[in-house]
């Protein structure tokens, strides 16, 4: 009788866990959210029904391997749509490590052009041709050792992306929009938001200081690694309060906002760079709503 019991149980507790065992096999998919986008947005991919990265072999995007992190316990990757980015459909693949294969079909839609008129503000010069040239010459050297700087082989953050100011405020410039400067268009690869002169500026999340300088067009600088090649920007700065090499933890204080370099009234632009590509800030932000 004792016998008995102890194999009904042994069997019950088979009965249950079978079934545990063949749904988590099953259920394993990649999500791709969202899966429309357009020119310029970002694209955050997870593996849903596993929580370890040996699972997976890569996932990849028009055939390029992406970054991937554990985050909220599930093997993720970002993705960052260049805003000249040929507009289609893309595969995104996922490979799991048993050798089964993931796709969904990412759509990228053209982004309307909008061109808006911009002056060369007086202390650069203002709106002559030789300034004009001067601003597109040096904005290239500054974007080349923007785009020069390492980042970390591990994600450096945990928690949800919060915003760099205290308070939601108005946003004075979108990204994706193009400024013509004479002869010269320029596109904007960031979000501009109104910020009196010297209103706090936090780290959007845990992550090293790789750059903290005064640029002749960005103005004062930070850029913060996020690591996986994940970088947030805060340009035109009246005050930066850490140093290069510094770990920054989620909303500390770094800066204080301004209007140096290349602006014409006091405002925070922020740039956010998903492996050496700025994609629209709000977008990115409303990931972790
Ligand atoms: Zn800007």
């Amino acid at each position: 009788m004792k016998n008995l019991l102890i194999k009904s149980v042994f069997s019950i507790a088979v009965l249950l866990s079978l079934p545990s065992i063949v749904w988590a096999a099953s259920t394993v998919s990649l999500v791709v959210s969202p899966t429309e986008v357009m020119q310029g947005e970002p694209v955050i991919i997870t593996i849903e029904g596993t929580n370890t990265l040996s699972s997976i072999k890569n996932i990849s995007f028009n055939g390029t391997p992406l970054k991937i992190f554990l985050y909220q316990n599930k093997p993720t990757a970002l993705l960052g749509i260049d805003l000249r980015q040929t507009p289609g459909m893309y595969k995104i693949t996922g490979k799991l490590s048993d050798g089964s294969i993931l796709e969904k079909i990412l759509v990228v839609d053209r982004r309307e052009k909008i061109e808006l008129p911009l002056g060369i503000p007086e202390k650069l010069g203002g709106n002559t041709p030789t300034s004009q040239t001067t601003l597109i010459s040096t904005l290239a050297t500054e974007n080349a050792i923007l785009a020069s700087l390492r980042t970390g082989t591990h994600a450096f953050w945990r928690e949800k992306f919060r915003f760099p100011l205290s308070a939601t405020t108005t946003i004075t410039d979108r990204y994706g929009y193009f400024r013509q400067t004479g002869a010269y268009t320029i596109a904007h690869k960031g979000t501009d938001f109104r910020a009196a002169e010297g209103t706090n500026v936090f780290a959007m999340n845990r992550g090293v200081v790789r750059l903290a300088r005064e640029f002749r067009n960005y103005g004062k600088t930070i850029v913060v690694d996020h690591g996986l090649g994940l970088m947030t920007f805060y340009m035109h700065l009246s005050r930066i309060k850490v140093n290069v090499g510094e770990l920054v933890l989620p909303g500390q204080l770094i800066a204080l906002s301004g209007q140096t370099g290349y602006a014409e009234k006091p405002h925070l632009h922020l740039t956010v760079r998903i492996g050496g590509i700025s994609i629209d800030p709000i977008k990115f932000t409303d990931f972790f709503k």
